[in-house]
């Protein structure tokens, strides 16, 4: 089942169980606006490639729409409408004043030089320059992408307009108007959102063993935030393959290891694993925090973790999702636990707008209030009727959407 068909069944599980009008239902279903661009360039030995590139509108309902945007050979239009769609819940459930959105570029970013990354962002940006701005869609970074294809975004539309325009794009360089504290949100919310879940499941943080799939911007981080935290690391990944030691691994080392451009399994004090074989490791806390579709109806029952905090998008598969409910696995759902990202995006933006900037204590602090307040808030609801997180996290989500729709009318 593709991302967007597990997207819409969650959908319409909850959309029944809200009792939701069946029209307000259908208009949630569809992106507002998707549009498909194609993108060629000149590589350096000077012939012309042509990629395709995407912007999914979901939803501006609550406000400007806001996703990332994925340089990845698997991207289409399928997962970038599902991403759009989960950027409308995740906006909707930090009650930001957002809609959804995602973009993407099909093609391997590691393949290209950075002169043909940079020519290749530039064009996607101006194809794509019509739809985006600080007051109907602004982009961020996701899977391939960074701060410094968010300067160049940043850059082509600001000179198309002839005025600087940070708002544009978050997640840039600090100089150029980024936030602090944006880079480490995402892994931040992960470390947070971990922590108040073995808290609410009455396990102890310290020496819990924790294994985190993806090293990246959201997997490092919060593996090292919670090492910090007294858990035990045990198990990590990149694309290339795992490293683990029963004992805890030293996290700062392997930061320095993938900054000095090496993988994570070249690590000395390990023994190397497979990504699949790193989801089956004994430990009492797994993060997900790579690709999507990790999670299925083939590994599920292998798993042996208490509790799943989802860094990635879409890490688990419905099927996935069910055998690991009826196992008694507890799941922070993605719109939950990766929200940091977005929520210091608003920030970023916030400030961007005003041209003042903030502390890095005061990002981090209203971070927190932001998501551990949707955390409690979801708790509540899933208590309250007595479904999981992840249905409790789209309920909120999908009914405030769906009050904010009827709200401002269909027009004309
Ligand atoms: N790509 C990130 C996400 O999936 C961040 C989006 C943003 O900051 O706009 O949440």
């Amino acid at each position: 089942m593709s991302i967007m068909a597990t997207e819409l069944e969650r959908l319409d599980a909850v959309a029944e169980r809200l009792g939701l009008d069946p029209p307000i239902h259908q208009h949630l279903r569809h992106p507002k606006r998707s549009l498909i661009v194609s993108v060629p360039i000149r590589t350096d030995s000077d012939e012309l490639e042509i990629f395709t590139g995407y912007r999914v509108q979901h939803s501006m309902t609550l406000g400007p729409s806001k996703g990332g945007i994925r340089y990845h050979p698997d991207v289409d239009l399928d997962e970038v409408t599902a991403l759009a769609m989960l950027m409308t819940w995740k906006c909707a459930l930090m009650s930001l004043p957002y809609g959804g959105a995602k973009g993407g570029v099909r093609c391997d970013p590691l393949k290209l030089s950075s002169r043909e990354l940079e020519r290749l962002t530039r064009r996607y940006a101006s194809e794509i320059f019509l739809c985006i701005g600080p007051d109907r869609d602004i982009p961020a970074p996701d899977m391939g992408t960074n701060e410094q294809i968010m300067a160049w975004i940043m850059d082509t539309y600001s000179m198309q307009r002839g005025a600087t325009v940070p708002g544009v794009v978050t997640s840039k360089p600090v100089l150029l108007g980024g936030s602090l504290g944006r880079v480490e949100a995402t892994g931040r919310g992960v470390a947070y959102t971990t922590a108040e879940a073995m808290a609410h499941l009455g396990l102890p943080l310290s020496g819990a063993r924790v294994v985190v799939q993806g090293f990246g911007n959201v997997g490092s981080v919060a593996a090292d935030l919670l090492s910090g935290m007294g858990c035990r690391v045990v198990a990590v990944s990149d694309v290339h393959g795992g490293i683990t030691n029963p004992e805890g691994l030293d996290i700062r080392a392997l930061q320095a290891l993938v900054r000095a451009g090496k993988a994570v399994r070249e690590y000395p004090e390990g023994e190397v694993i497979t990504n699949e074989e790193l989801l089956e490791l004994s430990c009492e806390i797994l993060v997900p925090a790579a690709l999507g579709g990790q999670l299925t109806a083939g590994n599920a029952r292998a798993v042996q973790a208490r509790l799943i905090v989802e860094g990635a998008n879409g890490p688990t598969t419905g099927e996935a999702d069910r055998l690991l409910r009826d196992r008694g696995i507890f799941i922070v759902p993605d719109i939950l636990a990766n929200a940091g990202g977005v929520i210091v995006s608003y920030f970023e933006w916030v400030q961007d707008l005003q041209f003042f900037f903030w502390k890095e204590d005061e990002v981090n602090s209203r971070l927190r209030d932001i998501l551990m307040g949707a955390f409690r808030r979801t708790l509540g609801l899933a208590r309250q009727e007595g479904v999981d997180l992840r249905t409790a996290a789209l309920m909120e989500a999908v009914s405030r959407v769906a009050r904010a729709t009827k709200l401002r009318g269909i027009y004309p």
